[in-house]
């Protein structure tokens, strides 16, 4: 693909797994690049010898210096600079802000091939709600810490999706079960675009108790759906009232299903009651 780029600082996404996935625009800024900022050349250097391309590549981290920021924007500020990081979108869960913001600040062209990313991938074959979502990163390894973040988030109405890892997961579900509900569903993502990729699913009780024994190998995306809406807090009353505004929009297995999990109900009550609600209408 022959392309023309102005000078500026290029965010490049990378693949998470499956080198197919780096697309034919993200080649063509790397062909194009004058330097490419990379996390660790050993990792980038693999899939510039897929794209066939041979370049200087320099090592950017957020802990890089003034210094290091003021040459890689001297430089977008003549050609193209591309940064990548070791694996999907950089900036996210990786190096880059630091850079970003200073380009800004210097006036300097900022733009990105879009690409792949673990968290959004891992959302979209979660099964989980989709329409608010909140991306958390890494949670903090020390219990205090961990159980701090996770109050904070606890009642948002969103999606949560975590990074976290193998040796970690068995724990970290065994936390989130106790402080943010045995019954509420979550997912783990493994392994995305790779030979052993795996979505499990369930309620954050039962995932605990499945990854209690022995760290799954790999990467890991982990997610908490959104706070259930208990039977003791909700009214029939807006039971009824949701399940009529679902029904506007779905077929009754649907909407029994939304709410059933909205409100932690039965889905089979709801389905008959959804039934039910649409002969007297
Ligand atoms: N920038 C990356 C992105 O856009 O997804 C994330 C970088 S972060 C340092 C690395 C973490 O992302 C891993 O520890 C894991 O939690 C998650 N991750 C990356 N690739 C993954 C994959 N193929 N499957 C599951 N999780 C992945």
């Amino acid at each position: 693909m022959q392309m023309d780029f102005p000078p500026g600082l290029y965010i490049v996404a990378t693949p998470i797994g499956n080198l197919g996935d780096v697309s034919a625009r993200a080649a063509a800024i790397l062909a194009a690049a004058d330097i490419v900022a990379v996390e660790d050349s050993r990792v980038t250097a693999k899939l510039l010898r897929h794209l066939g391309l041979h370049k200087k590549m320099r090592a950017y981290h957020d802990h890089s210096g003034e210094r290091d920021r003021g040459e890689l924007l001297a430089a977008a500020g003549q050609g193209v600079v591309a940064l990548v990081s070791d694996a999907g979108t950089p900036l996210i869960s990786d190096p880059g802000y630091k850079l970003v913001r200073a380009a800004h600040a210097a006036g300097v062209l900022v733009t990105s091939a879009p690409g792949p990313s673990a968290a959004i991938m891992a959302l979209s074959i979660s099964g989980l709600p989709t329409d608010r979502f909140l991306f958390a990163g890494f949670l903090p390894t020390k219990d205090k810490a961990k159980a701090d973040m996770l109050a904070e988030l606890s009642d948002l109405r969103a999606t949560l999706i975590f990074y976290e890892s193998g040796p970690r997961l068995g724990r970290t579900l065994g936390v989130m079960a106790k402080l943010l509900g045995e019954a509420r569903e979550g997912a783990v993502a493994r392994e995305l675009t790779k030979r052993h990729e795996e979505v499990a699913t369930g309620t954050l009780a039962g995932l605990a108790e499945r990854y209690a024994e022995g760290a799954p190998k790999g990467e890991i995306v982990l997610l908490v759906g959104p706070p259930l809406e208990t039977a003791d807090a909700a009214s029939e009353e807006q039971v009824e009232a949701a399940l009529l505004e679902a029904l506007d929009r779905l077929p009754t297995s649907k909407a029994a299903g939304e709410v059933a999990r909205r409100f932690g109900r039965d889905r089979k009550a709801l389905y008959a009651l959804a039934t039910e609600l649409k002969a007297r209408s």
